[in-house]
């Protein structure tokens, strides 16, 4: 087993061990792909969809979030392409019975033959001095030959998806000799499409009339209460709308944890701009996010951009940013500039205007519109895996540290009275209820105050306060930061400001202005 393969099974168990996510009915042995938040998972979700919702809706005074409902008319989806085009390709192995989607098998194949490149350049890059990188992928002879594959195989697999080919897409299986990773055989199926939405029955009388859909996406609330609010919001273009909330995916493969699941959450707000100034705008937003990235200090080198290489039906440039997870880069947000084309077909199916009248330009136009969307999900992990490390201390022994934004932490104060009598409870409840009204704190009596620490540590709690008997006679008390794990003693009334500028989200949100 790989190193990163260890990595994220701790991860996993360490989500679980600390109350983060708990596999869902896990008492029936857990329903595939979807999963519960236990007590500080839900703590450290609500804190990260709270720093988005401010980046967007209090930060910009011209966006404003709404909360729409999840099932919607089922026209929506016809307008929205969804019913049509929403599929993944799938294909199974005959042997093993396994399903996989075909996209991501050649999308694999092609990362093997990436890695296998890397290696080289590795290899050499320790045996030349003088190496000169550029120079050795232009000339050696093996490196070429793998990067003539892989070019090889992403454009025949780019023309075979625009051309919704699908016997192509299964001959670039066949030809990279593409195995299942269970039976090793390469006895495939056709590659059929797989619509992804799941369905069900409104009200009592079953047939096709009242078959609706749980929404896929968030998006398409928005842009059915477009005029809703421009019109009550008196928005003036540009502006955007903002949503969080649940949406569903039949996903064919759902594996890698909270990465892929089932039922998950999206935080996706929609700018409306006057056509022709989507590049700009495109730009904009694609800088804006990544600097909302940036402000929570994660590794820059563990984030990129990605442009996509087949569009989707909706959009005329879209791009990832990118997170390292433990299991590759992978896309934890898209930006999209979707044109018009979800007003103009809810114009066309509705039969009612989806315009707006420019007083500037005193005409009416369909606006056009770039899109974030972010899965809350993806971000909960990109997180954890980022932040949860194993120290060696000075003194020899380890400790488990989550080191999250402060700002985002579950809890962000742990108060501990250092004996369970002689007044320090009481004194310790006194501070409780001191931070409480701002902040969730936590109280602790159990165990030594090492131990205590180490629990604290390990679901990224940023401050521990100790009374003891000192704090009786004089007001002080002792207030150790997680990070550096230095203890400081304090008068009891300079906490409040002492944690503030770390703890709040504001320090977060000051970094975007
Ligand atoms: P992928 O290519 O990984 O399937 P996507 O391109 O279909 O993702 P979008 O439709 O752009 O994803 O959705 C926007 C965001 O919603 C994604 O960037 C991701 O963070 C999140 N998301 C999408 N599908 C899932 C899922 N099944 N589980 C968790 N988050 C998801």
């Amino acid at each position: 087993m790989s190193n990163q393969e260890d990595l994220f099974k701790n991860l996993i168990s360490h989500c679980k061990e600390y109350g983060f996510i708990f596999q869902s009915s896990e008492i029936y042995d857990g329903l595939s792909a979807v999963y519960d938040y236990g007590q500080n998972g839900t703590l450290l979700k609500n804190n990260i969809r709270q720093y988005w919702w401010q980046s967007m809706v209090q930060l910009n005074e011209n966006i404003v979030g709404i909360d729409a409902a999840i099932f919607m008319h089922p026209t929506t989806w016809k307008a929205s392409g969804h019913v049509d085009a929403f599929s993944d390709p799938l294909i199974d192995n005959k042997d093993s019975k396994k399903r996989y989607r075909a996209d991501v098998l050649i999308e694999e194949h092609v990362a093997k033959i990436e890695a296998k490149i890397e290696k080289e350049v590795e290899k050499a890059a320790k045996r030349f001095e003088g190496f000169d990188e550029k120079m050795f992928r232009s000339t050696n002879a093996r490196v070429l030959e793998y990067q003539k594959s892989a070019d090889d195989i992403n454009a025949r697999f780019k023309k075979a998806l625009n051309e919704n080919d699908l016997a192509e897409v299964k001959q670039i299986i066949i030809d990279s000799e593409i195995v299942c990773a269970v039976s090793g055989s390469k006895n495939w199926t056709d590659v059929r499409q797989f619509n992804l939405m799941f369905s069900t029955q409104l009200g009592s009388v079953a047939g096709d009339s009242d078959t609706i859909y749980l929404r896929p996406e968030t998006a398409q609330g928005i842009f059915v209460n477009f005029l809703n609010v421009q019109k009550t919001g008196r928005m003036k273009i540009p502006f955007g709308i903002a949503q969080t909330g649940k949406a569903f995916r039949n996903e064919i493969v759902a594996r890698q944890f909270i990465f892929r699941m089932r039922e998950f959450e999206q935080m996706e707000m929609q700018f409306f701009i006057r056509p022709g100034t989507q590049k700009e705008w495109y730009e904009h937003w694609k800088e804006t996010r990544l600097k909302w990235h940036n402000a929570l200090g994660i590794d820059p080198k563990k984030k990129r951009f990605h442009d996509h290489i087949k569009l989707a039906h909706y959009a005329d440039a879209a791009c990832d940013i990118e997170f390292e997870f433990p299991f590759g880069f992978k896309e934890l947000e898209g930006i999209h500039s979707r044109t018009d084309f979800d007003l103009r077909n809810h114009e066309q199916y509705s039969g009612k205007k989806q315009q707006y009248f420019d007083p500037e330009l005193n005409q009416s136009y369909t606006p056009y519109v770039i899109e974030t969307s972010i899965g809350l999900d993806r971000m909960f992990l990109a997180i954890m895996a980022s932040s949860l490390k194993e120290e060696k201390l000075e003194d020899g022994s380890e400790r488990v540290v989550l080191s999250i934004p402060a700002a985002l932490a579950p809890i962000k104060v742990a108060v501990f009275p250092l004996m369970g009598k002689d007044g320090m409870p009481e004194k310790a409840m006194e501070i409780m209820n001191m931070l409480k009204f701002d902040y969730n704190v936590t109280y602790e009596e159990k165990d030594n105050i090492g131990k205590r620490y180490r629990r604290q540590d390990a679901i990224g709690t940023p401050y521990c306060i100790t009374v003891d008997q000192q704090s009786l006679e004089d007001n002080t008390v002792t207030i150790r930061d997680r990070d550096t794990m230095k203890q400081d003693r304090v008068a009891i009334d300079t906490i409040p400001n002492l944690i503030a500028e770390k703890v709040s989200l504001k320090s977060l949100l000051k970094k975007l202005v």
